[in-house]
């Protein structure tokens, strides 16, 4: 925030506004995390700086995916930006999809083939636990930032709901009776991975 006087003496107060690139095609995504971001910060998606290539993301961990996007943004394209990277990890599983979620079941990256085929690989096992993990990577003025969210929770044993995008309809967060395909953005926002990690972004924004 910015403090000057104005010609009377009065101290008045103003935001910057900044421009930063948030390097997702994913439009639910968009919504997510727009919802989230304050006024005085415009975000820009890859449409609006002619990006309509697909941004590679080849790292093993979900941190170097984030990592890699961010920065393969401000080398190409030039402007300051974030990007996300997010896993569903299952704890009977190893941890797996973890870093290979989008193509769990295959380079379609078909968002009910990966949920039938998690939910075939569960079937019969008592432990269900799993959790979502988002990085946010930030790359601004030179410097690079990560940001992690994560939410625990439950592999349900089919699916429930409409609303979200990915493995939301089976995946029920701890403490609630839903499925983040059965709640509203608000507050899959307030206790989801992303809404956690995009806080933490916000926060780091303002203390700037
Ligand atoms: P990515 O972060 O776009 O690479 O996502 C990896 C995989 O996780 C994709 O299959 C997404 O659909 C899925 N995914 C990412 N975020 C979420 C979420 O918030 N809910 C459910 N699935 C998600």
């Amino acid at each position: 925030m910015l403090a000057s006087k104005n010609l009377k003496g009065i101290f008045v107060f103003k935001f910057q506004i900044m421009q930063l690139v948030f390097a997702t095609n994913n439009s639910n995504k968009l919504k997510e995390v727009q919802s989230l971001i304050p006024d005085h910060i415009k975000l820009l998606s890859l449409k609006d700086i002619d990006c309509l290539e697909d941004v590679p993301e080849t790292q093993l961990t979900i941190e170097g995916n984030a990592i890699q996007k961010a920065e393969y943004i401000k080398k190409n394209y030039g402007y300051d930006c974030f990007a996300d990277d997010t896993g569903l990890e299952v704890e009977t599983l190893n941890g797996e999809p973890g870093v290979f979620s989008a193509r769990y079941a295959g380079k379609q990256r078909d968002a009910n083939d990966n949920m039938d085929l998690l939910l075939e690989n569960l079937k019969g096992r008592d432990d269900r636990s799993a959790q979502f993990k988002t990085v946010v990577a930030l790359h601004l003025n030179g410097k690079l930032e990560a940001f992690t969210g994560i939410c625990k929770g439950k592999i349900t044993t089919k699916k429930y709901g409409e609303k979200g995008f990915g493995y939301d309809p089976i995946f029920k967060p701890s403490g609630q009776s839903k499925t983040f395909a059965e709640m509203d953005l608000a507050l899959k926002n307030e206790i989801g991975h992303r809404g956690k990690a995009v806080m933490q972004l916000v926060e780091f924004l303002n203390s700037l």
